[in-house]
């Protein structure tokens, strides 16, 4: 048995997105990261940012992945600009990360959600 926390859940429906079990579409990818296309968007530009490693939640993040973080964070404004949403401050983009059920978060694996375009949105 491994002494580290399990970086992959079986059961989960983003490990198996990027185990590539189940077809997304793709947005951006690196060693600890991929970013896709929510299946549901509710603004023009909508995708969800996720590590690679099987994090629940907001709630299991602590200071041991703070780098993780920080790479994390220091992505979203590049990859907005790049997927369309337009220029701040006019522009800009929301940047959403449901926790736990009060939270309203659906599916239990870490995730931020990019939403940004000309509004109005269909959500949000
Ligand atoms: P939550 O409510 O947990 O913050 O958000 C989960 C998000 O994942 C929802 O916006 C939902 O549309 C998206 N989602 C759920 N299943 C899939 C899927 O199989 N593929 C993609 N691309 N997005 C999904
Ligand atoms: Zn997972």
């Amino acid at each position: 048995m491994s002494e580290h926390a399990p970086s992959h859940d079986a059961n989960c429906i983003f490990c198996k997105i990027i185990a590539k079990q189940i077809p997304s579409k793709a947005v951006y990818e690196d060693e600890q990261v991929y970013a896709f296309h929510d299946i549901h968007p509710w603004a023009p530009v909508h995708f969800l940012l996720i590590p690679k490693a099987h994090i629940p939640s907001m709630a299991q993040v602590g200071p041991e992945h703070a780098a993780l973080m920080g790479h994390m964070m220091a992505l979203v404004p590049k990859l907005a600009m790049e997927q369309g949403c337009n220029p701040y401050p006019d522009g800009g983009y929301r940047l959403v990360t449901n926790t736990g059920a009060e939270g309203g978060q659906e599916v239990h694996h870490l995730h931020f959600h990019v939403m940004g375009g000309p509004r109005p949105w269909l959500r949000g």
